[in-house]
Protein backbone atom coordinates (compact mmCIF):
# COMPACT_ATOMS: atom_id res chain seq x y z
CA UNK A 1 0.00 0.00 0.00
CA UNK A 2 1.21 3.33 -0.48
CA UNK A 3 1.72 5.52 2.62
CA UNK A 4 -0.35 8.45 1.10
CA UNK A 5 -3.48 6.68 1.80
CA UNK A 6 -2.80 6.22 5.71
CA UNK A 7 -2.76 9.70 6.18
CA UNK A 8 -5.08 10.23 10.01
CA UNK A 9 -8.46 10.54 8.79
CA UNK A 10 -8.51 13.46 11.89
CA UNK A 11 -5.98 15.31 9.68
CA UNK A 12 -7.88 14.75 6.83
CA UNK A 13 -11.07 15.82 8.49
CA UNK A 14 -9.50 19.14 10.06
CA UNK A 15 -9.15 20.89 6.78
CA UNK A 16 -13.00 21.42 6.07
CA UNK A 17 -14.66 21.33 9.03
CA UNK A 18 -16.98 24.20 9.69
CA UNK A 19 -19.11 22.43 12.73
CA UNK A 20 -17.79 19.01 14.01
CA UNK A 21 -20.94 18.64 16.43
CA UNK A 22 -22.97 16.38 14.17
CA UNK A 23 -19.50 14.25 12.95
CA UNK A 24 -19.45 10.88 14.02
CA UNK A 25 -20.54 7.22 13.38
CA UNK A 26 -24.22 6.91 13.27
CA UNK A 27 -25.49 4.05 15.31
CA UNK A 28 -29.34 4.51 13.96
CA UNK A 29 -30.18 2.95 10.34
CA UNK A 30 -34.23 2.00 9.85
CA UNK A 31 -37.36 0.95 12.18
CA UNK A 32 -37.16 -2.58 12.77
CA UNK A 33 -33.70 -3.77 11.54
CA UNK A 34 -31.11 -4.86 14.26
CA UNK A 35 -28.54 -4.29 11.05
CA UNK A 36 -27.62 -4.05 7.58
CA UNK A 37 -26.71 -5.53 4.38
CA UNK A 38 -24.96 -3.58 1.43
CA UNK A 39 -23.22 -5.37 -1.50
CA UNK A 40 -21.10 -3.06 -3.94
CA UNK A 41 -19.38 -4.01 -7.06
CA UNK A 42 -16.44 -1.37 -8.62
CA UNK A 43 -14.48 -0.99 -12.02
CA UNK A 44 -17.90 -1.66 -14.20
CA UNK A 45 -17.55 -0.39 -17.83
CA UNK A 46 -18.43 -1.59 -21.55
CA UNK A 47 -15.31 -3.75 -21.53
CA UNK A 48 -15.52 -7.17 -23.45
CA UNK A 49 -13.95 -9.84 -23.40
CA UNK A 50 -12.20 -9.31 -27.28
CA UNK A 51 -10.95 -5.82 -25.52
CA UNK A 52 -8.37 -5.45 -23.21
CA UNK A 53 -10.90 -7.24 -19.98
CA UNK A 54 -14.37 -8.10 -19.66
CA UNK A 55 -15.44 -5.40 -17.18
CA UNK A 56 -19.78 -6.39 -18.02
CA UNK A 57 -19.41 -5.16 -21.51
CA UNK A 58 -20.37 -9.38 -22.30
CA UNK A 59 -23.72 -8.13 -20.69
CA UNK A 60 -25.43 -11.77 -19.01
CA UNK A 61 -22.89 -13.55 -20.72
CA UNK A 62 -19.92 -12.29 -18.28
CA UNK A 63 -19.61 -10.52 -15.00
CA UNK A 64 -23.13 -8.81 -14.69
CA UNK A 65 -24.76 -12.36 -15.94
CA UNK A 66 -23.05 -13.73 -12.99
CA UNK A 67 -24.56 -10.59 -10.75
CA UNK A 68 -27.99 -11.25 -11.69
CA UNK A 69 -27.71 -14.95 -11.29
CA UNK A 70 -26.82 -13.93 -7.36
CA UNK A 71 -30.09 -11.59 -7.45
CA UNK A 72 -32.45 -13.78 -8.80
CA UNK A 73 -31.24 -16.35 -6.39
CA UNK A 74 -31.50 -13.74 -3.35
CA UNK A 75 -34.83 -11.31 -4.07
CA UNK A 76 -33.78 -8.99 -0.83
CA UNK A 77 -30.16 -8.50 -2.15
CA UNK A 78 -29.52 -5.14 -3.47
CA UNK A 79 -26.24 -3.96 -5.41
CA UNK A 80 -24.43 -0.80 -5.98
CA UNK A 81 -22.19 -0.95 -9.18
CA UNK A 82 -19.80 1.44 -9.10
CA UNK A 83 -19.07 2.54 -12.74
CA UNK A 84 -16.35 4.92 -14.46
CA UNK A 85 -17.74 6.95 -17.09
CA UNK A 86 -14.42 6.74 -19.14
CA UNK A 87 -12.46 3.80 -18.43
CA UNK A 88 -8.74 4.37 -20.25
CA UNK A 89 -6.61 2.31 -17.57
CA UNK A 90 -5.35 -0.73 -19.44
CA UNK A 91 -2.52 -2.19 -17.00
CA UNK A 92 -3.36 -2.05 -13.25
CA UNK A 93 0.66 -1.29 -12.67
CA UNK A 94 3.29 0.50 -14.04
CA UNK A 95 4.35 -0.80 -17.24
CA UNK A 96 5.60 1.54 -19.42
CA UNK A 97 9.54 1.72 -19.85
CA UNK A 98 9.55 5.43 -18.70
CA UNK A 99 9.07 3.93 -15.09
CA UNK A 100 12.30 3.97 -14.83
CA UNK A 101 13.10 7.10 -15.48
CA UNK A 102 13.48 9.77 -12.41
CA UNK A 103 11.23 13.22 -12.73
CA UNK A 104 9.61 11.55 -15.57
CA UNK A 105 7.61 9.19 -13.95
CA UNK A 106 5.90 11.32 -11.59
CA UNK A 107 5.01 13.23 -14.63
CA UNK A 108 3.74 10.83 -16.51
CA UNK A 109 0.99 7.72 -16.92
CA UNK A 110 3.20 4.74 -16.27
CA UNK A 111 0.50 1.77 -17.48
CA UNK A 112 -0.96 1.33 -20.88
CA UNK A 113 -3.92 2.98 -21.37
CA UNK A 114 -6.62 3.58 -23.90
CA UNK A 115 -7.55 6.26 -26.04
CA UNK A 116 -10.26 8.79 -24.84
CA UNK A 117 -13.67 8.03 -25.59
CA UNK A 118 -12.83 4.50 -26.10
CA UNK A 119 -15.00 3.07 -23.09
CA UNK A 120 -16.91 6.34 -23.24
CA UNK A 121 -20.67 5.24 -21.94
CA UNK A 122 -22.50 7.75 -24.64
CA UNK A 123 -20.31 5.75 -27.19
CA UNK A 124 -22.14 2.38 -25.92
CA UNK A 125 -25.93 2.64 -25.59
CA UNK A 126 -26.42 -0.99 -25.47
CA UNK A 127 -24.52 -1.73 -21.92
CA UNK A 128 -26.13 1.63 -20.86
CA UNK A 129 -29.75 -0.08 -21.14
CA UNK A 130 -28.69 -3.26 -19.61
CA UNK A 131 -27.38 -1.35 -16.45
CA UNK A 132 -30.70 0.64 -16.62
CA UNK A 133 -32.77 -2.66 -16.94
CA UNK A 134 -30.99 -4.25 -14.00
CA UNK A 135 -33.28 -5.14 -11.11
CA UNK A 136 -32.86 -3.89 -7.35
CA UNK A 137 -29.51 -2.28 -8.70
CA UNK A 138 -28.35 1.51 -8.24
CA UNK A 139 -25.42 2.92 -9.88
CA UNK A 140 -23.06 5.60 -8.54
CA UNK A 141 -19.64 6.99 -9.89
CA UNK A 142 -16.68 5.41 -9.56
CA UNK A 143 -13.88 8.44 -11.01
CA UNK A 144 -13.60 9.60 -14.51
CA UNK A 145 -11.21 7.51 -16.64
CA UNK A 146 -9.36 5.58 -13.37
CA UNK A 147 -5.85 6.59 -14.85
CA UNK A 148 -3.21 8.93 -12.48
CA UNK A 149 0.22 9.97 -13.82
CA UNK A 150 2.91 8.77 -11.44
CA UNK A 151 2.91 5.55 -9.41
CA UNK A 152 -0.84 5.29 -8.01
CA UNK A 153 -1.39 4.75 -11.97
CA UNK A 154 -5.52 4.51 -10.53
CA UNK A 155 -5.70 6.95 -7.98
CA UNK A 156 -6.68 10.29 -10.21
CA UNK A 157 -8.17 12.38 -7.34
CA UNK A 158 -5.29 11.71 -5.20
CA UNK A 159 -2.59 14.99 -5.48
CA UNK A 160 -6.10 16.90 -7.69
CA UNK A 161 -7.27 20.47 -5.89
CA UNK A 162 -10.54 20.89 -5.08
CA UNK A 163 -10.85 22.95 -8.51
CA UNK A 164 -9.57 19.86 -10.95
CA UNK A 165 -11.14 17.17 -8.78
CA UNK A 166 -14.96 19.54 -9.13
CA UNK A 167 -14.37 19.28 -13.38
CA UNK A 168 -13.76 15.71 -13.29
CA UNK A 169 -16.64 14.79 -11.36
CA UNK A 170 -18.92 17.35 -13.07
CA UNK A 171 -17.62 15.74 -16.48
CA UNK A 172 -18.72 12.36 -14.68
CA UNK A 173 -21.88 13.38 -14.19
CA UNK A 174 -22.27 14.80 -17.69
CA UNK A 175 -21.37 11.26 -19.74
CA UNK A 176 -23.70 9.88 -17.19
CA UNK A 177 -26.71 12.32 -18.08
CA UNK A 178 -26.10 12.20 -22.10
CA UNK A 179 -25.45 8.52 -21.93
CA UNK A 180 -28.80 8.53 -20.10
CA UNK A 181 -27.45 6.28 -17.47
CA UNK A 182 -29.94 6.19 -14.30
CA UNK A 183 -27.50 7.01 -11.37
CA UNK A 184 -27.40 7.89 -7.34
CA UNK A 185 -24.80 10.76 -6.52
CA UNK A 186 -22.58 8.57 -4.65
CA UNK A 187 -18.65 8.37 -4.96
CA UNK A 188 -16.17 5.30 -4.94
CA UNK A 189 -13.26 6.74 -5.70
CA UNK A 190 -10.33 5.00 -7.77
CA UNK A 191 -7.48 3.17 -5.54
CA UNK A 192 -9.70 4.18 -2.08
CA UNK A 193 -7.91 7.64 -2.74
CA UNK A 194 -10.36 10.24 -0.47
CA UNK A 195 -8.30 13.45 0.11
CA UNK A 196 -9.89 16.86 1.73
CA UNK A 197 -9.96 18.57 -1.89
CA UNK A 198 -11.81 15.53 -3.23
CA UNK A 199 -14.26 15.57 0.12
CA UNK A 200 -14.55 19.56 -0.79
CA UNK A 201 -15.51 18.91 -4.88
CA UNK A 202 -18.27 16.37 -3.12
CA UNK A 203 -19.66 19.51 -1.70
CA UNK A 204 -19.82 21.37 -4.51
CA UNK A 205 -21.85 18.73 -6.72
CA UNK A 206 -24.25 17.69 -4.11
CA UNK A 207 -22.76 13.95 -3.85
CA UNK A 208 -23.86 13.15 -0.23
CA UNK A 209 -21.90 10.33 -0.12
CA UNK A 210 -18.83 8.66 -0.49
CA UNK A 211 -16.84 5.28 -0.05
CA UNK A 212 -12.80 5.22 0.86
CA UNK A 213 -11.81 2.75 3.78
CA UNK A 214 -11.67 -0.86 3.36
CA UNK A 215 -10.82 -2.96 5.90
CA UNK A 216 -11.23 -6.37 5.96
CA UNK A 217 -8.58 -7.33 8.86
CA UNK A 218 -9.56 -5.61 12.00
CA UNK A 219 -11.46 -7.69 14.08
CA UNK A 220 -15.00 -6.96 14.44
CA UNK A 221 -16.56 -4.33 17.40
CA UNK A 222 -18.14 -1.76 17.50
CA UNK A 223 -15.73 0.88 18.20
CA UNK A 224 -13.38 -0.81 15.33
CA UNK A 225 -11.39 1.53 13.61
CA UNK A 226 -10.61 1.45 9.77
CA UNK A 227 -6.50 1.00 9.31
CA UNK A 228 -5.82 -0.46 6.06
CA UNK A 229 -6.97 1.10 2.19
CA UNK A 230 -8.00 4.48 2.22
CA UNK A 231 -9.83 6.60 4.66
CA UNK A 232 -8.21 5.66 8.25
CA UNK A 233 -10.13 6.58 11.80
CA UNK A 234 -13.12 6.02 9.89
CA UNK A 235 -15.96 3.38 11.46
CA UNK A 236 -15.47 0.11 9.86
CA UNK A 237 -19.12 -1.22 10.61
CA UNK A 238 -20.86 1.94 11.04
CA UNK A 239 -22.42 4.81 8.57
CA UNK A 240 -19.90 7.57 9.93
CA UNK A 241 -20.59 11.70 8.83
CA UNK A 242 -16.91 13.16 7.82
CA UNK A 243 -18.38 16.05 7.32
CA UNK A 244 -21.18 17.99 7.77
CA UNK A 245 -22.44 17.20 4.31
CA UNK A 246 -21.06 14.34 3.67
CA UNK A 247 -21.75 10.35 4.87
CA UNK A 248 -19.01 7.51 4.60
CA UNK A 249 -19.53 3.70 4.63
CA UNK A 250 -16.43 1.43 5.38
CA UNK A 251 -15.77 -1.84 2.86
CA UNK A 252 -15.66 -4.53 5.80
CA UNK A 253 -16.22 -7.84 3.75
CA UNK A 254 -14.58 -9.33 0.69
CA UNK A 255 -14.05 -12.73 -0.74
CA UNK A 256 -11.48 -13.88 1.70
CA UNK A 257 -13.32 -13.01 4.28
CA UNK A 258 -14.60 -15.82 6.73
CA UNK A 259 -18.11 -16.20 7.35
CA UNK A 260 -18.02 -15.43 11.09
CA UNK A 261 -16.53 -11.67 10.24
CA UNK A 262 -20.39 -11.33 8.62
CA UNK A 263 -21.91 -12.57 11.30
CA UNK A 264 -19.73 -11.13 13.55
CA UNK A 265 -20.60 -7.45 11.64
CA UNK A 266 -24.44 -8.15 12.01
CA UNK A 267 -24.21 -9.28 15.66
CA UNK A 268 -22.92 -5.91 16.33
CA UNK A 269 -25.70 -4.19 14.74
CA UNK A 270 -23.25 -2.76 11.94
CA UNK A 271 -23.58 -2.73 8.39
CA UNK A 272 -22.32 -5.55 6.95
CA UNK A 273 -20.72 -4.15 3.45
CA UNK A 274 -19.34 -6.60 0.85
CA UNK A 275 -16.84 -5.54 -1.99
CA UNK A 276 -15.98 -7.08 -5.30
CA UNK A 277 -14.36 -6.08 -8.19
CA UNK A 278 -16.01 -6.90 -11.61
CA UNK A 279 -13.06 -8.54 -13.05
CA UNK A 280 -10.82 -11.01 -11.91
CA UNK A 281 -7.88 -10.81 -13.60
CA UNK A 282 -6.36 -7.64 -15.14
CA UNK A 283 -2.98 -7.12 -16.85
CA UNK A 284 -0.26 -7.15 -13.39
CA UNK A 285 -3.09 -7.75 -11.06
CA UNK A 286 -5.70 -10.17 -9.51
CA UNK A 287 -8.50 -9.14 -8.04
CA UNK A 288 -8.87 -11.58 -4.89
CA UNK A 289 -12.45 -10.69 -4.88
CA UNK A 290 -13.20 -10.59 -8.65
CA UNK A 291 -16.49 -11.59 -9.64
CA UNK A 292 -16.19 -15.26 -10.77
CA UNK A 293 -17.96 -18.83 -9.95
CA UNK A 294 -16.29 -19.41 -6.72
CA UNK A 295 -16.96 -15.88 -4.89
CA UNK A 296 -20.60 -16.23 -6.35
CA UNK A 297 -21.48 -19.30 -5.21
CA UNK A 298 -19.65 -18.69 -2.14
CA UNK A 299 -21.99 -15.26 -1.26
CA UNK A 300 -25.10 -17.12 -2.11
CA UNK A 301 -23.98 -19.58 0.89
CA UNK A 302 -22.98 -16.88 2.80
CA UNK A 303 -26.91 -15.17 1.86
CA UNK A 304 -28.49 -18.56 2.62
CA UNK A 305 -27.01 -18.67 5.81
CA UNK A 306 -27.70 -14.83 7.03
CA UNK A 307 -31.29 -15.79 6.13
CA UNK A 308 -31.78 -18.35 8.14
CA UNK A 309 -29.62 -16.93 11.01
CA UNK A 310 -31.08 -13.27 10.83
CA UNK A 311 -34.92 -13.62 9.28
CA UNK A 312 -36.30 -10.41 8.93
CA UNK A 313 -34.44 -8.54 11.18
CA UNK A 314 -31.42 -7.59 8.67
CA UNK A 315 -31.82 -4.41 6.31
CA UNK A 316 -30.50 -5.58 2.82
CA UNK A 317 -30.30 -1.84 1.24
CA UNK A 318 -27.87 -0.21 -0.98
CA UNK A 319 -25.05 2.67 -0.37
CA UNK A 320 -27.29 4.82 -2.07
CA UNK A 321 -30.71 4.18 0.14
CA UNK A 322 -29.00 3.93 3.09
CA UNK A 323 -26.92 7.00 3.09
CA UNK A 324 -30.03 9.32 1.84
CA UNK A 325 -31.92 7.10 4.87
CA UNK A 326 -29.22 8.94 7.21
CA UNK A 327 -29.17 12.03 6.17
CA UNK A 328 -31.36 13.95 8.88
CA UNK A 329 -29.74 11.33 11.39
CA UNK A 330 -27.20 12.98 14.11
CA UNK A 331 -24.05 11.70 15.15
CA UNK A 332 -25.15 10.30 18.25
CA UNK A 333 -27.33 7.53 18.66
CA UNK A 334 -30.94 8.58 18.59
CA UNK A 335 -31.86 7.13 21.95
CA UNK A 336 -34.98 7.78 23.54
CA UNK A 337 -37.23 8.68 20.35
CA UNK A 338 -40.40 6.64 19.71
CA UNK A 339 -40.25 3.80 17.41
CA UNK A 340 -36.42 4.00 16.45
CA UNK A 341 -34.36 1.65 16.83
CA UNK A 342 -31.10 1.97 18.08
CA UNK A 343 -27.91 -0.16 17.87
CA UNK A 344 -27.00 1.26 21.69
CA UNK A 345 -30.59 -0.74 22.53
CA UNK A 346 -29.87 -3.76 20.93
CA UNK A 347 -26.42 -4.43 21.75
CA UNK A 348 -27.36 -3.49 25.49
ZN1 LIG B 1 -11.36 0.90 -9.26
Amino acid sequence: MDRWQFAPAEELRRAFILDDSRLGPIHWYHRGKSAAVVMSVDDVFPGKSHSPYEAGGDLEKGALGRLLWLLRRHPQLRLTLFVTPDWRRVSAVPDRLWRHVPWLRDRLHLARMLPKGAMDLRNHPGFVAFLNAMPRTEIALHGLSHINVGPSVSAEFQSRDRQACTRMLAEALRIFDEAGLHHVRGLQPPGWSCSPALQQACRDLGIKWITSARDVQTPVSRDAKTAMSGLRGVSMIFPERIAEYLVHVSTNFQATSAPERAFDILDAGGVLSIKAHITKNVPGHTHLDGVDDLYMNYLDRLFVDIEERYGDTIHWTTLGSLACSLSGATSLALAGQEHTQTVANRAA
